[in-house]
């Protein structure tokens, strides 16, 4: 008998398991692919760690959380600075000074602005009610139409006019030639990968691979006195009142007998025309000297039922659904639903340790 039986041993799940094993909890994690770390699982090909699941860089803002993941393994420098690649030619990301210049030959943000704030007078005084009056709210109609249209409609299948707006602000806006990606003050790489971070997470804690839970619930509900539930949610009740939509990938990786491709880690693919939205270059994440070189290009594809889930689709019609099923989970009382998929969250990685963290403080307060 344990007192834990956690569901997932993806990031939620890892650091569930970790602290209530330190608070003295027997723990048991299930985990129903063949490997920990979830979409955060890296591989070792020979040296280089590869992003199985997608590029995955940890940034926070949060002290705390820095210093906890770095408890577990040191971070590497890497600072993520995309390039747009749109018809041929190179732009930096995310809007920045440099984008400017490339784009209109502007040299300060005076020129700049005077650019921007010249195209978005085509919005008036409209509050932006969609992702695409939000982006040219921000920069304009000249980087909507060649860096953000096109990416934006590939990654989501939907028109951008039809997508909310929340999800581009994501993208900072900056006036100073800074090509870092995030704002956040701390950013890096595990060296050696996000596996050896989880496995480090784990030690000491009783793991089991390739279980489904949900194919033997009854049986593995047994198990413990309280479940941690990591999964999707609709597919826990399930698809009683229909299914939660996701966007899913597709990835298809090279092993190249060179030792630089792109000179990058990451490359977006801004335009429509080209089906996938990005080629991510692995070694470049966690450098090291190979002759080889492995490199990966992203598809997006609509999620169906028994594809692996990514991005969920928080439009109103999804979260109107997910309220339903959240107020089934809120009945379930020996579970405990949590993470990317049990929440519905477009979570990134730090969002989801602190979300870990917070409940089980939350939990302990009641104690
Ligand atoms: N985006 C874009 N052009 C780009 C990169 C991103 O328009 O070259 C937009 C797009 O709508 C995307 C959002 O910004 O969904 C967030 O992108 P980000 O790279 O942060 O998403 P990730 O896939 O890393 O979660």
């Amino acid at each position: 008998m344990f007192d834990y039986l956690i569901v997932g041993a993806g990031l939620y799940g890892s650091v569930c398991a970790h602290e209530l094993n330190k608070k003295g909890k027997k723990v048991l994690v299930i985990e129903k692919r063949s490997h920990i770390a979830g979409n955060a699982f890296t591989e070792n090909n020979d040296g280089i760690q590869v992003h199985k699941y997608g590029a995955h860089i940890f940034h926070t803002n949060d002290k705390k959380i820095w210093d906890y993941v770095n408890s577990f393994v040191e971070f590497n420098r890497f600072t993520n600075s995309p390039l747009a690649n749109y018809e041929g030619e190179l732009y930096n990301l995310p809007f920045n000074m440099n984008t400017f210049y490339k784009l209109w030959g502007v040299k300060t943000p005076k020129e700049a602005l005077d650019v921007i704030n010249e195209q978005r007078k085509e919005l008036g005084d409209k509050e932006p009610a969609n992702l695409e009056e939000k982006a040219i709210s921000l920069v304009g109609r000249d980087i909507y139409e060649k860096l953000i249209k096109g990416y934006t409609e590939k990654q989501w299948g939907r028109k951008a006019s039809d997508l909310p707006a929340f999800i581009i602000n994501r993208l900072p806006v900056r006036m100073t030639y800074d090509n870092n990606y995030f704002s956040d003050r701390y950013q890096g790489i595990p060296i050696g990968g996000y596996t050896k971070m989880v496995d480090k997470m784990l030690e000491g804690i009783e793991v089991r691979l390739g279980i489904d839970f949900l194919k033997n619930k009854l049986e593995l509900s047994k198990l413990a006195d309280k479940i941690i539930y990591t999964g999707p949610i609709d597919e826990y009740f399930d698809y009683c009142y229909g299914l939660l939509e996701y966007r899913s990938l597709r990835f298809e990786s090279e092993r190249l007998n060179i030792e630089n491709y792109q000179g990058n880690a990451v490359i977006n693919y801004t335009e429509a025309n080209i089906p996938f939205t990005r080629i991510i270059e692995h070694k470049h994440f966690d450098p090291i000297d190979t002759k080889h070189t492995i490199i990966t290009k992203e598809y997006p594809s609509e999620w169906q039922k028994g594809d692996e889930p990514y991005y969920p689709v928080n439009n109103v019609k999804n979260m109107n659904l997910f309220n339903k099923y959240r107020k089934l989970a809120s009945e379930e009382k020996k579970v405990i639903f949590g993470g990317r998929l049990a929440e519905y969250k477009y979570y990134d990685m730090h969002q989801v340790i602190s979300s870990a963290l917070y409940f089980l403080n939350g939990e302990n307060d009641h104690e």
